[in-house]
């Protein structure tokens, strides 16, 4: 399609705003515009962090000379024509408005030629003067320079940051555009140094691999789902994220793409981080890169200038898609973590620096290295150190009996059914004898013949096909609590036990008030209970589970009432189901029979998520046999 201007009436349609703020900016446009022009090749040069020069060079399909000067023109494109257009944009640009608005605040120098051409053409824009366009000589492709940017415009200037900033910003997203164009070469220099060289992939994947460097490379998962042509129309998409085990303490190692084009959007972060819900550390981040495939009519890129936000049609559509997508490659996983031995990872220490064998860089150390700038983590990944503070503190109230009037029987009940036998429990109907010893039978036979070990009192030992495995008995019980009790509760609620007596409990001024206003999600938790003075609440009905696992009911209510953060129905369910099983079950440090152990570790097969307990804390740590194979020099 030949440049052409945009009708006025257009023109007031499109998202009006300036987009050059520094170089990463004009190399953002300019890179964009070589994608565009189908370029197979793209080559970036910057001096002095960009700001004495930006050159980009491309192998796309070129100007033609008569419509270099269109080409520098504001609002003139070849992208769009009509408003139609302009809910069905397939390309990156469209707004016919950055080389204009490079071309005021530096000086512009563009030499095309067109495949077809015989030889290139050339046309200079200086302060927003025109000279051209004239004859030049050319390779087909584009090159666009950009030089002293800024230079009538001293405020920018004096707000850029320091060179190595600037370079950082400009390699980060060269780095973006590469993770979502693998068919395309991209090098970008810095001076008289080569910062990196990427040679087209052979596929999306190896692309991602190579970016994101050989350390994470084992913990990826790939992320590939079609369909959702219920309101959406038809929706891909394909990615990798990586095991909660190497989860992140920022957002910086998630990048998510719409049709090429990288995006911010946080509700399809949030729709990752749900799909991780319960496998990590609330306060951690997945790494993920997620590439959305939609067609052009679903999502309004004309939200923003820089044109990095979108308006989907159908968000939470596309949100649920999203996150079944992430859900169901967690899923198809084996999350255990593997434990190293190395001391040097097991203690998180910083990995070899600069660049891997795989890795683009010549120097690391001046990439954006949005994946590597971090130390990687201990191969489990986790802040033990918080989350141990955080557990301990539910964990450690008086707010429960110990049960050490239970005999091994009733516990063993009470562990594998979350119920006591006494009770006309929730779980036993499903859960009778008989299917017991049918899921023990089922157990391997080291198991059956005693092969797991407890140790400390507090882990259980065992082997699988890949090596040995460590798990904490607390947080497995605690996750299979989780899931029964979360099961419950979604299938009609909590069985629940009505007293003779009403149980007073004080509690403070603000939460008679919530035992009002959270009265339906009591009820389904198994709780009744009525403000019975301004600081004082009458508990009729407790849940059953509880008082069948020795928690004192009156002490949870205070604390649940204590609570402000409980208004959200859907996040306060998990919220308490998490604070029950917490209490519920079995501790560290309580010994378990050998038939309570394989109860345990049947369920551990049997229900979801088990590789975390749900703070995201891990149940299981593996040691794979060739870790053990080296240590032995084997
Ligand atoms: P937009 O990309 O929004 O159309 P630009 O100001 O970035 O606006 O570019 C104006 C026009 O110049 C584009 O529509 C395109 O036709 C042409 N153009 C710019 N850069 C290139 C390039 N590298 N190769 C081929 N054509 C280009
Ligand atoms: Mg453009």
């Amino acid at each position: 399609m030949p440049i052409r201007l945009l009708p006025p009436d257009l023109v007031n349609q499109i998202a009006a705003g300036e987009v050059v703020e520094r170089p990463a900016s004009v190399v953002k446009e300019l890179v964009e515009n070589a994608i565009d022009a189908g370029a197979t090749r793209v080559a970036v040069k910057i001096e002095g962090g960009g700001r004495d020069l930006i050159e980009v060079s491309d192998d796309g399909g070129g100007i033609p000379i008569d419509e270099l000067p269109l080409a520098v023109a504001a609002h003139a494109t070849s992208k769009i024509r009509s408003s139609d257009d302009l809910s069905n944009i397939a390309t990156l640009g469209f707004r016919g408005e950055a080389l204009a608005s490079i071309g005021s605040v530096s000086r512009l120098e563009i030499i095309s030629r067109p495949r077809n051409q015989a030889e290139a053409g050339r046309i200079e824009v200086n302060g927003g003067a025109i000279e051209g366009p004239m004859p030049a000589s050319g390779a087909p492709g584009t090159t666009i320079r950009v030089s002293t940017l800024f230079h009538n415009v001293p405020a920018r200037r004096k707000f850029l940051k320091s060179e190595a900033a600037e370079t950082g910003r400009v390699t980060e997203l060269m780095e973006t555009f590469a993770l979502a164009h693998p068919g395309v070469s991209f090098r970008l220099d810095s001076g008289q140094r080569r910062v990196f060289e990427l040679a087209s992939a052979a596929d999306r994947r190896a692309r991602v691999d190579e970016l994101l460097g050989p350390e994470i490379k084992p913990d990826l998962l790939e992320v590939d789902a079609r369909g959702g042509t219920e309101g959406t129309g038809a929706i891909a998409v394909w990615g990798v994220v990586a095991r909660p085990s190497a989860a992140r303490a920022t957002s910086r190692h998630q990048r998510l793409y719409v049709n090429g084009r990288a995006i911010t959007d946080r509700s399809l972060l949030h729709a990752v981080k749900e799909a991780f819900r319960g496998v990590i550390d609330p306060a951690r981040y997945p790494v993920a890169v997620i590439q959305l495939e939609i067609d052009p009519g679903e999502v309004d890129v004309n939200v923003h200038p820089a044109k990095t936000e979108v308006r989907f049609r159908q968000p939470s559509a596309v949100h649920a898609f999203l996150m079944r997508a992430v859900r169901s490659t967690l899923r198809a996983a084996d999350l255990v973590p593997m434990f190293s031995l190395d001391s040097a990872a097991a203690h998180g220490a910083p990995q070899a620096t600069g660049a891997a064998p795989l890795s683009p860089a010549r120097d690391g150390a001046a990439r954006g290295d949005w994946f590597r700038s971090q130390p990687m983590r201990p191969q489990s990944g986790f802040d033990y150190g918080t989350l141990e503070a955080k557990l301990a503190q539910p964990e450690r109230t008086p707010s429960f009996v110990p049960h050490a009037d239970h005999t091994d029987d009733a516990r063993r009940d009470v562990l594998v059914h979350g119920t006591d036998r006494t009770e006309r429990a929730p779980f036993a109907s499903h859960d009778d004898t008989r299917n017991a010893r049918a899921a023990l039978s089922a157990l391997p036979t080291l198991l059956r013949s005693g092969a797991v070990l407890q140790v400390h009192q507090s882990y259980l030992i065992m082997e699988d096909a890949e090596g040995i495995v460590l798990i904490d008995q607390h947080a497995l019980h605690e996750r299979v609590l989780y899931e029964q009790l979360f099961d419950r509760v979604m299938r009609g609620g909590l069985e629940r036990q009505m007293l003779l007596a009403p149980i007073m409990i004080e509690v403070g001024p603000r939460a008679a008030e919530r035992a009002e206003s959270l009265a339906p999600l009591l009820a389904r938790l198994g709780f009744e209970a009525t403000p019975a003075g301004p600081r004082s609440v009458a508990i009729h009905a407790v849940p059953s589970f509880l008082a069948s696992r020795h928690v004192d009911a009156g002490v949870f209510l205070a604390e649940l009432l204590d609570r402000d953060d409980l208004a959200d129905t859907e996040a306060a369910i998990h919220s308490v189901i998490d604070m029950m099983a917490c209490k519920a079950a079995v501790k560290g440090g309580e010994r378990l029979t050998a038939e309570e152990i394989a109860r345990l570790l049947e369920s551990r097969e049997r229900i979801e998520r088990s590789t975390n307990c749900p703070h995201g804390r891990p149940t299981s740590l593996r040691i794979p046999l060739r870790e053990i194979e080296k240590r032995f020099g084997r």
